[in-house]
């Protein structure tokens, strides 16, 4: 590069050196921007974090006493003559892709997203610029998703059919993001929809943020064992296959991942169902995002960034491969671990996808 770029690649995430600030760095900094409240995006140990105002209660919840500024959609903050404003990513609640301007000359960051609107996070929106940062986690053309109503519609009637066989329902699915797109359109008249405690300690933080979510009840040692067999139990990756999970069986168990939709990735998680469901973009998805930032240039980030990129390139864009630490937040290998952290990790390498988080 000649002169040098407004957004950088370094050792420690995306950097602004005018601006001076990172957009999700992955080591401690003075100042971060931070796209959204998934451990592989908001890491534990910056002195300064910017995000959206409903990431508020989840930051806080997952990395403690932090020093956070949060704002609005589309509200400008400047940072060194660099201005910065967050738009919807439709990724999870709160995320947000990251606008960064100077001189005329824009850059977008686009975190995890999805174009399909979940009604539960702010709608995906497309942001003009000049250069695109963009995740590809599902970046080859076999993942294209089918709209969320006929995936419901699965589930809904997988539940049912559970209960007329006295099996109990066991879902699984991350605990911000998925889990309350699940809760939000389950269909409440076949039963109540019991927790496991970290989904409900993220959804009251999400709560506590004011935003409505269906009721749920959190399982707890007093719980009796034949309502909650009834009803559907809402449970994280980090659940499945322990005592916890056991002790409500005979059940069937379903994942809801965009993985579910290569072969083999069901039998792996044991799953007797795999829900495709997914918080990223299909292929179709990444491409029209893409296209309609209107760049000049696009940077891609985590998932199949070789093979997507060569792509873009052939069919006329100028596409570059990055490097980033960004996980896959509905990964297959990793370990989930649904405790926040209590110091900052840095994932060794790709593949290793939540720093031993919260995600999958
Ligand atoms: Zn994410
Ligand atoms: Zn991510």
């Amino acid at each position: 590069m000649p002169k040098k770029q407004l957004l950088e690649f370094t050792d420690k995430g995306i950097y602004c050196s005018v601006g001076k600030f990172y957009i999700d760095p992955w080591k401690p900094v003075d100042d971060a921007v931070i796209t959204h409240a998934h451990a592989d995006h908001a890491y534990l140990g910056h002195k300064h974090y910017l995000a959206h105002h409903h990431s508020r209660e989840v930051l806080l919840y997952r990395l403690g006493e932090i020093q956070l500024q949060t704002v609005a959609y589309g509200e400008k903050v400047m940072k060194n003559g660099v201005a910065i404003s967050l738009f919807p990513a439709g990724h999870v609640i709160g995320s947000a892709q990251i606008r960064v301007e100077y001189k005329g000359e824009v850059w977008v960051v686009s975190g995890d997203y999805k174009v399909e609107d979940d009604g539960v996070s702010a709608p995906f929106e497309p942001v003009r610029c000049n250069h695109f940062i963009s995740e590809c986690t599902f970046g080859m053309p076999v993942y294209q998703w089918k709209p969320q109503a006929d995936i419901f519609k699965d589930i809904n009637s997988w539940w049912r059919s559970n209960v007329e066989r006295n099996l109990a329902t066991v879902i699984v699915g991350y605990s911000l993001g998925k889990a309350q797109r699940i809760l939000q359109n389950l269909d409440l008249s076949i039963g109540k929809v019991y927790t496991h405690g970290v989904i409900e300690n993220t959804s009251e933080a999400l709560r506590r943020n004011g935003i409505v979510l269906n009721p749920t009840t959190s399982i707890t040692h007093e719980s009796v064992k034949e309502d909650v067999r009834k009803g559907i139990i809402l449970a994280p990756p980090s659940s499945v296959g322990t005592p916890w999970m056991r002790k409500f069986g005979p059940y069937s168990f379903g994942y809801c991942s965009g993985w579910m939709a290569i072969r083999g990735a069901k039998r792996r998680r044991a799953a007797d169902r795999g829900f495709v469901l997914s918080d990223h973009a299909d292929w179709t998805g990444l491409v029209s995002a893409i296209d309609a930032t209107g760049c000049e240039s696009v940077y891609l980030t985590h998932g199949y960034t070789a093979t997507f990129t060569r792509y873009l390139n052939e069919i006329g864009f100028d596409a570059h491969e990055v490097h980033t630490l960004y996980g896959d937040d509905e990964g297959i290998n990793t370990v989930p671990e649904e405790e926040p952290a209590l110091q900052p990790t840095v994932p060794k390498g790709e593949g290793l996808e939540e720093a031993g988080r919260d995600l999958s």
